[in-house]
């Protein structure tokens, strides 16, 4: 039986499914919702990188349509500005803007998810978890999703599928052996490691809460985002080749040794730094550029699935975001899906075009240029 006209399968339950999801439903959509994960608020959150992340205006916004702003800022903490590490232990706040009306937010990744799929649901879309997407006949509409816990699969006929299924979308997968994307990827040579600073002893931040803390250090860098529970994510940047780099950091004691020498201010605030470091994978980095992001009206990218990004503008989750509303007012707004979608990515290919082309200059400025003299006055000017 073939689905309603308004009805639409969202792959992926991350942040971008689970939004796309309230905002249909919210307009009247029947939304379903596969997902390969559990469901994140019986079995604990399985995300498994950058537990959290910084929130930005265009995130904040795109959560306002949802109706979803309140609850998620109610755990958000507010980053003024860069908190420089200089190597002699010294620090120095660089502010976004000229006060606290130009801040960002830090949020955690899976509280953000559970309270986006506690609020998909309230507003009647159904989330299905376990579905692992496998496989897609496009011809006859059917796909094709299996439970990774007994192997056991199921099929579904669809309308419409869109792909919010993070950077190895497996719909985009399907989508290329259609049509040609025109697909590249560009790994970076270097890539993450993370850590923890916990509260202290009474429960409070070890360090500034409100601010993101950088240590630069030329070709490599650490930086710190503080967390709602009073402790720090702390995220290592570092080439994969090199001195130091993740070939020959390799042991826990490497590690440590590496901190004591370069970033001796922030080895104190984390004990546990030789468990972290045998217990985190290095996450690589990469991006990912589409000259199609959608398969006539059957089959449409978003978020990460479509333009996944390096994380140094911190606007991956943001991005992905504002491609929900602009997606859904699209389907809202164009008489048929594949005018939606034509319609969508002209308007957001090159937004993120733009953006991911930022994110990899960032990096640079980050690691490199926070710390140099003449870029602080240059910036301070600015802001006078
Ligand atoms: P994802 O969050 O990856 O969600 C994809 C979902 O699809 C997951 O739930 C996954 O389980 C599911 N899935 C995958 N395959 C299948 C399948 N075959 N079938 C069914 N379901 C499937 N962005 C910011 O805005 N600010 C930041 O500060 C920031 N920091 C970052 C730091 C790091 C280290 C990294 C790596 C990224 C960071 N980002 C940041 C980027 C941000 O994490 C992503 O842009 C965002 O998660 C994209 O959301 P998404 O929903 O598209 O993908």
């Amino acid at each position: 039986m073939t689905p309603e006209r308004n009805h639409i399968a969202i792959v992926g339950a991350g942040l971008a499914g689970a939004l796309l999801a309230i905002l249909l439903a919210r307009k009247g959509w029947r939304v379903d919702v596969y997902e390969k994960r559990g469901d994140p608020r019986v079995r604990g959150y399985a995300g498994g990188r950058s537990i959290n992340l910084a929130l930005a205006e265009r995130g904040r916004h795109a959560l306002q349509q949802a109706g979803a702003e309140a609850a998620v800022m109610a755990h958000a903490v507010m980053m003024r500005g860069r908190m420089v590490h200089f190597t002699d232990g010294s620090q120095q706040l660089q502010r976004y803007g000229r006060d606290d009306s130009e801040v960002i937010w830090s949020v955690h990744r899976g509280d953000l998810n559970i309270t986006l799929l506690d609020l998909a649901e309230r507003a009647g879309a159904a989330v299905h978890f376990d579905r692992r997407l496998d496989s897609i006949d496009f011809d006859a509409r059917r796909a094709r999703f299996v439970d990774d816990r007994d192997d056991s699969a199921c099929e579904v006929t669809f309308r419409t599928l869109v792909g919010a299924d993070g950077a190895g979308s497996a719909l985009r997968a399907a989508m290329q052996r259609e049509t040609d994307l025109g697909e590249r990827v560009e790994t970076l040579d270097h890539s993450y490691k993370e850590l923890e600073i916990p509260p202290t002893p009474d429960g409070g931040f070890r360090i500034e809460p409100n601010a993101l803390h950088i240590w630069p250090r030329g070709d490599y860098m650490c930086i710190a985002l503080p967390n709602d529970e009073r402790t720090f994510t702390v995220t290592l940047f570092m080439p994969n080749h090199g001195s130091p780099g993740f070939d020959t950091v390799r042991t826990p004691a490497d590690a440590r040794a590496l901190f004591a020498r370069d970033f001796a201010d922030a080895l104190p605030l984390i004990p546990d730094l030789e468990a972290d470091w045998a217990r985190n994978p290095a996450g690589t980095l990469a991006t990912l550029y589409l000259d199609r992001w959608h398969l006539d009206d059957r089959a449409v990218l978003i978020g990460d699935a479509a333009h996944a990004m390096v994380p140094f503008h911190g606007q991956g989750m943001n991005c992905a975001f504002e491609d929900c509303v602009a997606l859904a007012d699209r389907l809202e707004a164009e008489a048929s899906p594949a005018e939606a979608f034509a319609a969508f990515a002209a308007e957001r290919r090159p937004n993120a075009a733009a953006i991911q082309h930022m994110a990899l200059e960032n990096y640079r400025e980050m690691r490199d240029r926070v710390d140099d003299a003449d870029y602080l006055l240059q910036r301070q000017l600015e802001l006078e």
